[in-house]
């Protein structure tokens, strides 16, 4: 079965996260038995995020959430790594500040949404907004609970003007994020993520289970799906992510654009232009195999320290040209 289908929170079916195993790596053992998987699906997104931009049709928004060390950091790094930073975008939504609370929730998401042609990953998002603003109370719930609804709206709007959504939650226990925290503790480079609200909201676990549990039930759509993704091993949560990425983007039946110019045309000019550096140069151009050991020649040069040989049919080498 199809990942995306797989881990895909079916449009209104109940989550219960008890009932999903963080530490399900499908028919994976380790990180090695994954890995060439994990290579295809990582050229595979390479390719296609290239098309999308080529394309200039539609965008891809990545939604991420998860519970602190639960690895979207590592997830960006993953995905977006895989791409051409050309055409990409990541954006962390964090405490909205006063203007951001000023306006409606969905005022500082908007201005984030990707525009034609570009994958943005959202490093939490909207969804803050029915998770930790509930848990913490910090808005009432006649207001939290309306959310769902205008989220789904909001989502719909931007698939219909060709923003294609996947929403990640990354699924992972309570003792792997212990020893997560702990890995955080021992080592003094990652020092700077540790947060001094860490154990306070870890002990609202069951909290934010149950506001997980609802915003995913009530916001997982046929148009903008959400993935429960067990998370716990990290090498799976990668190749689980960017197949689920590469999966939907391949569905989408992209093309290269039609090329803007007259390609015969812009050949013969290719040609032309050919032939009278032939006819500067005096000599005919250089075979492939000319060309291959020039290149060697000039490498073992480089190598002892000599000066690169000169071209065989043109220009002597040191003119400018
Ligand atoms: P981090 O992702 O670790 O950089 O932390 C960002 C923090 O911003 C988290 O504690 C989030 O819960 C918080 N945050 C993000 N969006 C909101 C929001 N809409 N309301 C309140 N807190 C938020
Ligand atoms: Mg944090």
């Amino acid at each position: 079965m199809k990942y995306s289908e797989l881990f895909r929170v079916k449009p209104g079916s109940q989550v219960r996260l008890s009932k999903i195993d963080p530490e399900f790596t499908a028919k994976h053992k380790n990180k090695k038995s994954a890995l060439r998987e994990t290579e295809k699906a990582t050229a595979k997104l390479r390719n296609l995020q290239y098309l999308l931009y080529a394309e200039g049709k539609r965008s891809l928004l990545v939604v991420l959430q998860a519970l602190d060390a639960a690895g979207k950091d590592g997830t960006i790094n993953h995905v977006l790594g895989a791409m051409n930073p050309q055409g990409t975008r990541v954006h962390g939504f964090k405490v909205p500040s006063a203007e951001e609370r000023a306006h409606d929730f969905l005022w500082r998401i908007e201005q984030q949404a990707p525009k034609i042609g570009e994958v943005v990953i959202f490093n939490r998002s909207h969804y803050e907004d029915v998770l930790v603003t509930r848990v913490h109370g910090l808005v009432p719930k006649p207001v939290w609970s309306k959310r769902y609804a205008l989220i789904n709206d909001f989502e719909k709007g931007l698939v219909a003007n060709g923003t294609h959504v996947l929403k990640f939650f990354l699924h992972i226990s309570p003792e792997e994020q212990l020893l997560r925290f702990k890995q955080r503790l021992d080592d003094a480079a990652r020092h700077w993520k540790i947060s001094d609200a860490d154990y306070a909201e870890r002990k609202l676990w069951p909290d934010y289970t149950k506001a997980y549990e609802e915003a995913l039930s009530k916001t997982s759509t046929k148009h903008a799906p959400w993935f429960v993704i067990p998370s716990n091993n990290k090498w799976f949560r990668n190749l689980a992510v960017s197949k689920i990425v590469a999966e939907t983007m391949e569905s989408l039946g992209m093309k290269f654009p039609k090329p803007t110019v007259d390609i015969e045309r812009v050949r013969r000019q290719y040609h032309e232009a050919e032939r009278s550096e032939e006819k500067i140069l005096g000599k005919k151009k250089w075979t492939a195999l000319e060309a291959r050991e020039a290149a060697k020649e000039c490498k073992d040069a480089g190598a002892k320290g000599k000066p690169a040989p000169e071209r065989k049919h043109g220009k002597k080498a040191g003119k400018d040209s």
